[in-house]
């Protein structure tokens, strides 16, 4: 039976077998940044976006990983080829590492590494929500505000994140949306959402991640003739929108079909979101943007 794997330490294990240490900042602050990946049928889907973004990531929390691009990605192509799996989900994590003197806490003194974990093809929402859609509310934890940590920087502080979708869960919601301190539409627990409406796509401007799945909708949308753009939304927004769907590596695009208890439109899944749902994974099976295993 084909294992997760992992690259930790500058060695190729079992993920079941890679540790890390609990003294180690990565650990005890969430020092770490990384990126998430999709293989569909031994395609990496984007690695270039996904490695550029990780790149950025690791240079705002100067986090300096021992490897160049190349063996970034040879590193990665060999945790998927080692775990056999046709179709995955891989983190690359730029860790913070062991400090060299624990009393001290000096971020600089550590040393920076590389993790990459390969894991079977998942979906965070699961099928039947793909079908059917989610249930979201938009909570009142709000999301930190950039001037602290800056959005685009995937990382791993969820906490703001996290306490989102517990306050969701609480209100019988399958996730959360989280607003700015400023009260604009932010992103939620590992995802970016659009709204359709009037045939239009819109997409919150500001404190969100540039998620490589929104890249993507821009791009459908311009192969469907579909004007899209990022802007500054609102709650309401959301509440008064024809459509809405939640998009992210880690399940594709997810209809958005009750905001808050209440349904959107009718309830169901948006006649657009569905051709971008099936657009989407069509694309990808033709190989869209994909990089070969065997390159
Ligand atoms: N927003 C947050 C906070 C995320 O963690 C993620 C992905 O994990 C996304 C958005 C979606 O980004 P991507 O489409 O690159 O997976």
């Amino acid at each position: 039976m084909p294992e997760p794997y992992a690259f930790i330490d500058n060695e190729f294990k079992k993920a079941s077998e890679a540790k890390i240490s609990i003294l180690e900042p990565t650990v005890t602050k969430s020092d770490a940044v990384y990126d998430t990946l999709s293989v569909l049928d031994k395609k990496i889907f984007r690695f270039d976006d996904h490695l550029q973004r990780f790149k950025n990531s690791c240079a705002d929390m100067e986090i300096n990983i021992p490897h160049s691009d190349d063996e970034i990605k040879d590193i990665a192509i060999e945790c998927i080829i080692r775990s056999k799996y046709k179709n995955a989900i891989f983190m690359l994590i730029g860790r913070r590492g062991p400090y060299s003197d624990l009393s001290k806490r000096d971020p600089r003194t550590c040393k920076n590494g590389l993790i990459v974990v390969v894991v079977p093809h998942y979906n965070i929402f699961g099928e039947e929500k793909t079908k059917n859609g989610l249930h979201i509310s938009i909570v009142k934890n709000k999301r930190v505000p950039k001037e602290a940590i800056d959005a685009r920087t995937k990382n791993f502080n969820w906490m703001d994140l996290n306490k989102g979708l517990l306050e969701a869960f609480k209100q019988g919601s399958d996730s959360a949306i989280l607003c700015t301190p400023d009260g604009y539409l932010s992103e939620g627990p590992g995802f970016n959402m659009w709204i359709v409406k009037d045939r239009k796509l819109k997409t919150p401007k500001g404190n969100v991640l540039e998620g490589i799945t929104r890249r993507s909708v821009f791009e459908l949308a311009a192969m469907l003739g579909l004007k899209a753009e990022e802007c500054y939304l609102e709650p309401k927004d959301l509440e008064t929108a024809d459509e809405a769907f939640a998009c992210t590596t880690a399940a594709g695009i997810t209809p958005i079909t009750h905001v808050n208890n209440i349904s959107l439109g009718n309830g169901h899944p948006g006649l657009l979101t569905e051709r971008f749902l099936k657009m989407y994974w069509e694309e990808r099976e033709k190989g869209w943007h994909g990089t070969d295993l065997s390159s």
